[in-house]
């Protein structure tokens, strides 16, 4: 299964994905976690994308493009994949395209997670990451069971997001509107897009999720 997760930054497509992932034994391709990598690698791509990523801006597409085809072209892609965070532009969405196509694949959905953007700001700036496994949490919304202790790995190792602010959160939202919502049209138009209720707790947005996708539940029971 070939799935996109769209939506804007703070909507929830990396928790979502992360799920999936566990459920269904899909890897979860994040350009975002991919560049993160990259910086992290101190290399030359690595400077460029930690630049553009303080400004909130985007990545140029044939870079961002070239990413996910060596990545696709992996082993443990063969029985499809996630996307997170690809595509965000129009010439991202024709790129992925033609990597399918090339390998005699097609998408079998879009999930966008629909949110209320005045309640992203306030996500956003809750959000922290394992610095040792890169799960997910929020101070609000999905803290730890034990503070301090990541659930997964139970490293007690915490980091926020740089372009977690309120300065570049707007500036990623703007970038969404402007270059990432136009290709919507483009996957509804093909009857691949399903609308997810984003502003849903946790549980039920994987719910909904799981309905979208023809009500097949994970390989695992639910935990919700
Ligand atoms: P994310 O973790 O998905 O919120 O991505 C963080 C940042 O990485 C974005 O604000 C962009 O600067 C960059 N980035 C991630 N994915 C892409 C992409 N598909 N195209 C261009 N830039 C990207």
């Amino acid at each position: 299964m070939i799935l996109i997760l769209l939506g804007p930054p703070g909507a929830g497509k990396g928790t979502q994905a992360r799920r999936l992932t566990d459920e269904r034994s899909l890897p979860q391709l994040s350009t975002g976690d991919m560049l993160r990598a990259e910086i992290a690698g101190g290399g030359a791509l690595g400077r460029q994308a930690a630049a553009v990523m303080e400004t909130g801006r985007l990545m140029p597409d044939e870079i961002v493009a070239g990413i996910i085809s060596k990545r696709i072209a992996a082993e443990d892609c063969v029985g499809g994949f996630i996307l997170d965070g690809f595509p965000r532009t129009a010439a991202q969405a024709e790129a992925l395209d033609a990597l399918l196509a090339a390998k005699g694949l097609a998408l079998d959905g879009v999930l966008l997670l629909e949110v209320d953007e005045e309640a992203l700001v306030e996500r956003i700036s809750g959000r922290a990451i394992c610095r040792n496994c890169g799960e997910g949490y929020h101070d609000r919304f999905k803290p730890p069971a034990e503070s301090g202790r990541c659930d997964k790995c139970g490293a007690r190792d915490f980091e926020r997001r740089p372009d977690d602010n309120a300065d570049t959160v707007r500036e990623r939202l703007r970038v969404y509107r402007g270059q990432t919502e136009p290709i919507l049209p483009y996957y509804e138009a093909r009857g691949l897009l399903r609308r997810v209720d984003g502003m849903a707790e946790i549980g039920d947005v994987a719910r909904q999720i799981d309905v979208a996708l023809g009500g097949a539940a994970g390989n695992r029971p639910s935990d919700g």
